[in-house]
């Protein structure tokens, strides 16, 4: 190639100069001979200083889309990741951050120990139960069925609908679907005399259809504790939610395979959330997503060791056989011996060895 070159031109400069001179003809004044739409084109793909302020010339130079890119696109990007990091993810990770930390330590003890709508409805039971009112218990198999409705709640309401909301493709008034149905949000304001989250939203229909579902479900949920141990539990998402970290939590149910256990059932009998698996299962199984931690297995189980609340690898509470006696005389008062439900087939309460 460069001995064809060579024999055209006598030297290598004389041959570079001759391109330059193609080429400073091209890109200064190209577009004159090329049309400014070729020039533009063969311009362009070259990395060359083609001045773009240049009316003549073959196009621009490629620091100016380079300059531009920079401006509109990445500087705006950056911008608008900024924008993201800080306004979307830094929240949305401090938020869910705070929350693994809490579940992480707390694990679903913050259910049976903290949430202030599932002490309210422990608190109407027993006011029920001392009333008089009969109990109902949620049969296995319709504990089972309920298991999915809570599952539905956290993913439609706390997740799809605001995302679809957010994306306008639901209303603008669907931003927070759940919180506009909880019964907590009413019954805690309740609790500070505000009954302004009591009220009907009129604002659109979206609003005033879920703040009147709002007032009937904590209207029933409150009847219903009456008769029935924490009946918004079962559907809560926030119980889900923690299902989802039971077992990488700290704080954890524990129920160890054991030949004392003798599926007598009591600690499922003992258990609000009606429970079947703390009974029939043991290890991982027995820990179900349900379970509010609240201990009343632990404290009802007629055996040493065989459930336990542990923190880490430390147990804070076991089943124990003389815990048992004690628990069952504080809940059958002298001469009443009406928690029969407490005491296994071949014992009579009282009367517990
Ligand atoms: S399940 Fe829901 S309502 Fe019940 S104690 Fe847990 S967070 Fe509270
Ligand atoms: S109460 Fe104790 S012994 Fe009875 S089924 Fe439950 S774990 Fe087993
Ligand atoms: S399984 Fe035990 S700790 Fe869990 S909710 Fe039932 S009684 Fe409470």
């Amino acid at each position: 190639m460069f001995k064809s070159v060579k024999s055209l031109v006598p030297t290598l400069t004389r041959f570079r100069v001759l391109i330059q001179i193609v080429t400073l003809f091209l890109t200064v004044w190209g577009s004159v001979v090329l049309g400014h739409y070729m020039a533009n084109k063969i311009s362009t793909a070259l990395p060359a200083l083609s001045c773009a302020y240049d009316k003549q010339n073959g196009g621009f130079c490629i620091l100016v889309p380079l300059q531009h890119q920079m401006h509109h696109r990445i500087g705006e990007s950056v911008v608008k990741a900024q924008k993201i990091a800080f306004e979307v993810l830094l929240p949305t990770l401090i938020s869910m951050g705070t929350f693994l930390a809490f579940f992480f330590v707390l694990g679903k003890a913050f259910c049976g120990w903290v949430c202030p709508l599932g002490t309210v409805q422990e608190w109407i039971n027993k006011i029920g139960r001392r009333l008089g009112r009969p109990q109902h218990q949620l049969e296995d198999k319709n504990a089972r069925r309920t298991r999915p409705i809570k599952w539905l709640l956290l993913l439609g309401l706390v997740f799809l609908i605001p995302i679809l909301a957010g994306g306008g493709v639901a209303p603008h008034s669907l931003g927070n679907p759940y919180c506009d149905i909880c019964p907590s949000r009413i019954v805690t304001t309740l609790l500070t005399a505000d009954t302004e989250e009591l009220a009907l939203k009129t604002q659109n229909g979206f609003s005033m259809a879920l703040s009147g579902f709002a007032d009937i479900l904590t209207g029933f949920v409150l009847v219903a504790a009456l008769a029935m141990r924490q009946p918004f539990c079962r559907i809560c998402p926030m119980l889900a939610m923690n299902a989802v970290f039971r077992h990488a939590s700290l704080t954890r149910l524990v129920k160890v395979r054991s030949e004392k256990c003798e599926k007598c059932g009591i600690c499922t009998k003992a258990c609000p959330m009606d429970i079947p698996e703390i009974h029939h299962e043991s290890g991982r199984k027995a820990f179900n997503e349900d379970c509010t931690l609240c201990g009343r297995c632990a404290e009802f189980c007629p055996d040493d060791g065989v459930i336990s609340i542990k923190f880490g690898p430390w147990a804070v509470f076991s089943s124990s056989r003389e815990y048992y006696k004690k628990r069952l005389k504080m809940e059958t008062p002298e001469g009443n011996p009406k928690p029969i439900k407490f005491v296994r087939k071949n014992e009579v309460a009282g009367n517990v060895s």
